[in-house]
């Protein structure tokens, strides 16, 4: 295993605290704790890497360390290709990961460009540099089950069982999601390691390979009204037409297997993972065959088991689409949990908001905890969220929280933090960032834009204009990325960081950034016309010209 340095501390290795951040957090996505395969420098979320080969990561290691504060570096697909004189206000680093042509942008396209080190899957975060592990979705997963509660089952979980699968990356966050939710789940997952590695950081209680007795246990807990988590060995694709003929339909059900990707992310049924392995390597076109037939029948029980009462929702893999281009055509029938669950949060800039203490102390992240607890207490369930994370979640690698904050209160707390840096309450600069999930920041006609009420789903301009207002308006790193979530072809997005670094600079591109960022969600929103999006640009005093409801 290659050994990356994971600088803690106050004592730079770069020529500034920026370049030392970008160092930091790319280092951080390859911190064994954090990413899922670091040994291929994969991140999470199937292929989803931090550099394209280890050439090329030690390049941007070496140019990081020399850049200067006037400098920024250019990332392509996971590739420094170029060294630039900006200025200060500028992002030290811009990426782009993974866009094609639209005409060329799908997997095959994309596989043979990676097969000849042209390209990298940069997912989301993953190749952005702002991966924090599990925890990094597990509110907004929380958030999730928490909407769908209160829609479906007087605001709790309690006594209810959710079926899924995928205990990967992100998929991971969903055991804890529903107990923190009250509720019990089975989350099934192909991979032992991955199952053992969820239990060791707490995010799932127990496991088993018995599909009898992941009933059984499910069913006792949820009586009795008491959360439980287990992990069960086993296919999805196997699993669920099984637990169909066993009479067993769970209240809610939903998916997080990589099948965005059918080569990379999926296991074909009736394969053991070194079976599958062999013939990946042997023969793609007939993984991908099998890997696409197995979708289909996943989808197909999950249709059935919608069909008898489970409240069935997709997870933003792209499973529905895959199954459908296999002839399920009702795949749809069952909704993307963003029009589901989430979208009224975007419509007010809401997103899964993140940070990370540099220095490598838990004290630090407890300090700002506080202040949330603090200055927001007007909001209940934002600080119960904090009380809760900060009691059953394993940190991962450097230090971090996520919460999800709109617009107004990001600005508000990213000034906040960064005056606790200048007044050395913390022990070093804290990195500021989200997922690209976000509210103004993806186009993604099967997630975060599905069913846009003015049909302006396929529409990708948000995202670009999204990265270029908060490269101009002075983020530390900005990226624009496509097929992250949902597969070559299904996503434009872009990501966004910035760094508190306590000065006076910092305080005003923070204030710029942490505004705009947040603000393009609700513009967004606003011009497709939904209610909440246009109520709170007018009440924030959002300027949009041609704003006229
Ligand atoms: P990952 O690749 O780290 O994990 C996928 C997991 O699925 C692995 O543990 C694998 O063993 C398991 N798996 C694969 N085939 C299986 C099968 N047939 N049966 C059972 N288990 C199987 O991915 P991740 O980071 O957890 O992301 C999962 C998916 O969710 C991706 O498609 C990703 O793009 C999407 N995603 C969703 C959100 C969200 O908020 N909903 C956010 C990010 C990513």
């Amino acid at each position: 295993m290659k050994q990356i340095n994971q600088y803690r501390g106050s004592t730079l290795h770069t020529k500034g605290w920026i370049q030392e951040a970008a160092l930091r957090m790319l280092n951080n996505n390859l911190n064994p704790e954090v990413a899922e395969n670091p040994d291929e420098l994969i991140v999470y979320g199937g292929i989803g890497k931090a550099a394209r080969n280890w050439e090329s990561y030690e390049a941007i290691v070496r140019e990081l360390k020399q850049l200067e504060n006037d400098e920024t570096l250019l990332i392509q697909s996971g590739k420094p290709v170029a060294v630039f004189r900006t200025h200060s206000d500028a992002p030290r680093v811009l990426i782009a990961n993974s866009n094609l042509v639209p005409a060329w942008a799908n997997w095959e396209h994309f596989q043979e460009l990676e097969k000849r080190g042209l390209m990298m899957y940069g997912q989301m975060t993953a190749g952005s540099w702002i991966y924090i592990g599990s925890q990094g979705i597990v509110q907004g997963t929380y958030e999730t089950f928490a909407e769908l509660a209160r829609q479906h089952f007087n605001r709790t979980l309690k006594g209810k069982i959710t079926l899924t699968a995928g205990l990967g990356g992100m998929g991971g966050a969903q055991p804890l999601a529903v107990t923190m939710n009250e509720g019990v789940c089975i989350a099934i997952d192909v991979d032992p390691i991955r199952i053992k590695r969820r239990i060791k950081t707490r995010y799932l209680d127990i496991s088993t390979d018995n599909v009898n007795e992941a009933i059984r246990l499910a069913k006792d807990a949820a009586t009795k009204g008491q959360p439980l988590s287990i992990g069960l060995l086993g296919n999805a694709a196997e699993i669920l037409p099984k637990m169909l003929e066993m009479g067993f339909i769970p209240d809610v059900l939903t998916d997080q297997t990589s099948a965005h990707d059918p080569l990379n992310g999926y296991i074909p049924a009736n394969y053991t993972l070194d079976e599958a392995a062999e013939l990946r390597s042997k023969n793609k076109k007939k993984y991908i065959q099998l890997s696409k037939k197995s979708i289909a029948t996943h989808v197909k029980a999950m249709l059935e088991m919608q069909k008898q009462g489970a409240i069935t929702f997709d997870y933003g893999n792209n499973i529905r689409q895959i199954a459908k281009d296999e002839g399920v055509e009702n795949a749809f029938d069952f909704p993307g949990f963003v029009p589901a669950y989430i979208r009224p949060q975007f419509c007010e800039g809401k997103g899964p908001f993140r940070w990370v203490a540099l220095s490598g102390d838990p004290e630090d992240i407890y300090k700002t905890d506080d202040v949330i607890l603090n200055e927001f207490s007007y909001n209940e369930s934002l600080c119960n969220w904090i009380r809760m994370a900060r009691e059953k979640i394993a940190f991962q690698g450097l230090p971090s929280r996520i919460c999800w904050l709109g617009y107004g209160e990001r600005t508000r707390f990213g000034k906040i933090i960064n005056e606790m840096v200048a007044k050395g309450k913390l022990k070093a600069p804290i990195v500021i960032g989200r997922d690209h999930l976000d509210s103004g920041s993806v186009a993604s006609p099967n997630r975060e834009t599905e069913g846009m009420k003015d049909g302006s789903d396929a529409v990708a301009d948000w995202p670009i204009l999204n990265a270029l207002i908060n490269a101009v308006g002075g983020a530390s790193w900005v990226s624009v990325h496509h097929g992250g979530g949902v597969g070559m072809g299904y996503s434009i997005h872009a990501g966004m960081v910035i760094v508190a670094d306590g000065t006076k600079e910092a305080e005003k591109r923070l204030e710029r950034v942490l505004t705009t960022d947040p603000g393009m969600g609700v513009v967004r929103h606003a011009d497709a016309g939904y209610e909440l999006a246009i109520k709170t640009a007018k009440e924030k005093g959002v300027h949009i010209p041609m704003l006229t409801t």
